[in-house]
């Protein structure tokens, strides 16, 4: 049985990538240095693939930002904009991936890859667009990975996902371009004709919504690519979800091969063996890309043995998806728990498993290894960490009056007036700059060479700063500054029961950024309070309400590892459960405003459409669980960082927080459409001061995105803040921008009073 994975992380274990990235992009390490790093983790890639048992190595799947960006530079779908930079270059490259703040270039568009939280690079494509076979990484990688001696599988994302994730320019149709981009794809893959087996065509927009225009090109796309491919043979490869209505065209597509998601879409397994054709292999998705768990090979090879009896020698074994979305090496774990660290694999490691698997569902003698695997699976499912009794009793006592408020929102406004807030309010989401001093201190911290008193005075210090600051400004709703946190998810991750953290569990985010998420393993509690001190500390220094800030549950949910052994929602209800105790704290401390930020509302949606409807229920229901304890007179807020406001904007009301504050500025308040047809029931503030550029906004432009806003949103219910925390800025940007900010709400205060 042949035994493949869809792609490897090209991180590196040790970040070797981000490091000579960001150093490539300082000017202190020159291409060729960046190169030799590109290539030795390739090699050390397909041999950990080789090394595995695995038939063949992924190649193309390395990248120096990322993939779509790759296949637009194949492609030669390069936007006008950097149409007069010197072509197929890497400088280029890197341009459209960054922008160029010297001549204000501006970057390519860059969005979520599906459900996970991997960024692409979205491809623009216009009218003029002349698809030709420009970029030839791919079949450079693929003849490497021969020269070195491995047998390779070139990874491709496939022309009906490529144009299915483009943007069309000025209302352009990008479907008119799919017979040209077809005609490069042929080229390419007739180059890999004779010196590949297989060639596997990324097509995971099958498992979700696809557009009529791409499921009307289906077809006749794949004709054309079957017969490109000479004596190579296309795995067209599907992931992430079931194929379910698209099914029907992957089975006829004509390829030689088709494979499917059966960790997250093995739901219609039956129907795909009743229904496959004689002359396909099926490649059985088994080892989950997305996750740390161990592959349970009992689990698995019930499901391998019942594909087997149906299709006999026609099926082959996986990972479920690529395993960029999963840390790349396990054994550098060191000061993980050990038999926590047992439950897990990453990438390397899920290498091994599909080579096992494989060879056990062959018929090779695997006994110590099967009985080493049954016993880990058997130990995290038996570890009393897993399950406390206190906790789900807790959860299965919860009554429905728990996720409402006591009252509607119009007499929390009353109650509420003891805030005495003026018209226009203004605050900010929560960070300040998290300064060289700031991080030089946590770091001593951690390294024992600054004491805890010493470090505890040094963030009090920082706290009553940034409120002397705010106080300055004239801003109206305080916020202490978040100088004790590095992360919004891991600060309280290592507060709560049920977390474990990794050393280098580091995930590609996008481009050369990595984020190294929590792993929830058992059920979650608080077993003490995680912010109050420091709440109450900044509260007693001014007069101003100061807003406590917490990271709301689906957040926390989305940004982690979750346990694979009970369902999500039931995950985030436990999390809310925690997060409702800290918010009765803060509330019995005296803090009369709460933000809970949900930025990462959005992202934990499902793929297709009509499973969304079950998913904001459960994400809503505990965001509410986890707010809906305090009094009329306890103001609620909560922040979401912009994605797809307008789609959800219902959801969102949903929440019934006080007052939301949202990201706008960049799309220059385009999320005011969301407004015209559906009346936001409570109060908002949409950033007006772009935090994600150094530039600092003038009054004017942030009165005429007010402005904008004012047609759409009642006075009453109006607030001014920037788009997101500022923990990523300097003062040098954040106090004119602020004193600006605050400027313009008095001059709106004027104006309508
Ligand atoms: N309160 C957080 C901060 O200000 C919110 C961050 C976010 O939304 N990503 O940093
Ligand atoms: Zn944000």
């Amino acid at each position: 049985m042949q035994k493949h994975v869809l792609g490897f992380p090209r991180i590196g274990a040790h970040r070797e990538l981000k490091k000579a990235l960001e150093a490539f992009w300082k000017g202190e390490q020159s291409l060729s240095q960046l190169d030799e790093c590109a290539k030795s983790i390739r090699l050390n890639n397909w041999k950990t693939q080789k090394d595995a048992g695995l038939s063949f190595v992924a190649t193309g799947d390395f990248s120096y930002y990322d993939h779509v960006l790759d296949t637009c530079v194949m492609l030669d779908a390069i936007p006008g904009r950097f149409r007069h930079l010197p072509q197929n270059t890497v400088e280029t490259y890197f341009m459209m991936a960054r922008g160029d703040q010297e001549t204000g270039i501006h970057a390519m568009e860059m969005t979520k890859w599906f459900n996970t939280n991997y960024h692409y690079i979205v491809p623009e494509i216009s009218e003029d667009f002349q698809p030709k076979f420009v970029g030839r990484k791919i079949i450079n990688e693929t003849h490497e990975a021969i020269e070195a001696g491995f047998n390779p599988k070139p990874v491709l994302v496939g022309p009906i996902t490529f144009l299915a994730l483009a943007k069309g320019k000025n209302g352009f149709d990008c479907w008119e371009k799919i017979d040209a981009v077809t005609k490069v794809y042929a080229e390419v893959l007739q180059e890999f004709s004779g010196i590949c087996e297989w060639i596997q065509l990324d097509e995971p927009i099958l498992s979700s919504d696809l557009a009529p225009g791409g499921r009307a090109a289906f077809a006749n796309v794949y004709q054309q690519l079957n017969a490109a491919a000479g004596s190579a043979k296309l795995l067209l490869a599907t992931y992430f979800d079931a194929l379910d209505d698209n099914l029907d065209i992957a089975l006829a597509s004509g390829c030689a091969g088709l494979h499917i998601d059966l960790v997250r879409g093995g739901a219609n397994l039956d129907e795909i063996l009743a229904k496959f054709p004689e002359n396909m292999i099926l490649s059985a998705g088994m080892v989950e890309g997305r996750n740390i768990w161990k592959n349970d090979f009992a689990k698995s090879l019930t499901v391998l043995r019942k594909i087997q009896a149906k299709l006999g020698e026609r099926m082959m074994i996986g990972s479920s998806c690529s395993l960029l979305h999963s840390p790349v090496d396990l054994t550098n774990e060191i000061k993980l728990d050990s038999t926590i660290k047992n439950w897990m694999a990453f990438a390397v490691q899920k290498c091994v498993e599909v080579g096992m698997l494989g060879n056990i569902a062959s018929g090779i003698a695997y006994d110590a290894e099967l009985e080493a695997n049954r016993k880990a699976i058997q130990s995290r499912h038996t570890d009393p960490r897993l399950h406390c009794h206190a906790i789900a009793s807790r959860v299965q006592a919860i009554t429905d009056d728990m996720y409402q408020r006591k009252s509607p929102y119009k007499l929390r406004k009353q109650a509420q007036a003891w805030l005495a807030l003026p018209l226009f309010p203004t605050t900010t989401i929560g960070s300040f700059p998290q300064t060289a001093e700031i991080r030089r201190a946590r770091r001593d911290f951690k390294r024992g060479t600054l004491s805890n008193t010493d470090y505890q005075a040094f963030l009090r210090r920082e706290i009553a700063d940034v409120i002397k600051k705010q106080e300055a400004l004239g801003l109206d709703v305080l916020v202490h500054g978040e100088p004790e946190r590095n992360d919004m998810v891991e600060y309280f991750g290592q507060q709560l029961n049920g977390f474990c953290f990794t050393e280098n569990g580091w995930v590609q985010s996008y481009g050369s950024r990595c984020v190294k998420p929590p792993v929830i393993y058992g059920d979650v509690s608080r077993p003490a309070p995680m912010t109050v001190e420091w709440i109450k500390y900044a509260q007693s220094l001014t007069k101003k309400p100061m807003k406590g800030m917490l990271t709301g549950p689906v957040t926390i949910l989305c940004w982690s590892f979750v346990r694979d052994d009970m369902p999500r929602s039931q995950v985030c209800k436990q999390i809310a459960m925690a997060i409702r105790d800290e918010v009765d704290d803060l509330e019995q401390a005296g803090i009369k405003i709460i933000q809970i930020d949900e930025a990462a509302f959005s992202e934990g949606m499902p793929i297709k459409e009509r499973e969304r409807d079950e998913y904001f229920n459960w994400a809503v229901a505990s965001f509410r669980l986890a707010t809906s304890s305090v009094k009329d007179s306890t103001q609620i807020h909560t922040h979401m960082c912009y994605s797809e406001f307008n789609k959800i904007i219902r959801a969102i009301a949903d929440m019934d927080a006080d007052v939301i504050s949202i990201e706008s500025s960049r799309s220059k308040m385009e999320i005011l459409e969301a407004f015209r047809d559906f009346e936001y029931p409570t109060e908002i503030g949409l950033g007006v001061y772009d935090i994600h550029s150094p530039r600092i906004p003038s009054q004017n432009e942030m009165v005429s995105l007010l402005e904008k806003a004012c047609a759409f949103i009642p006075k009453e219910r109006f607030w001014v803040n920037p788009d997101c925390g500022l923990k990523t800025r300097d003062w040098a940007e954040v106090m004119p921008s602020l004193t600006n900010l605050v400027a313009v709400a008095h001059e709106l205060r004027k104006k309508y009073r």
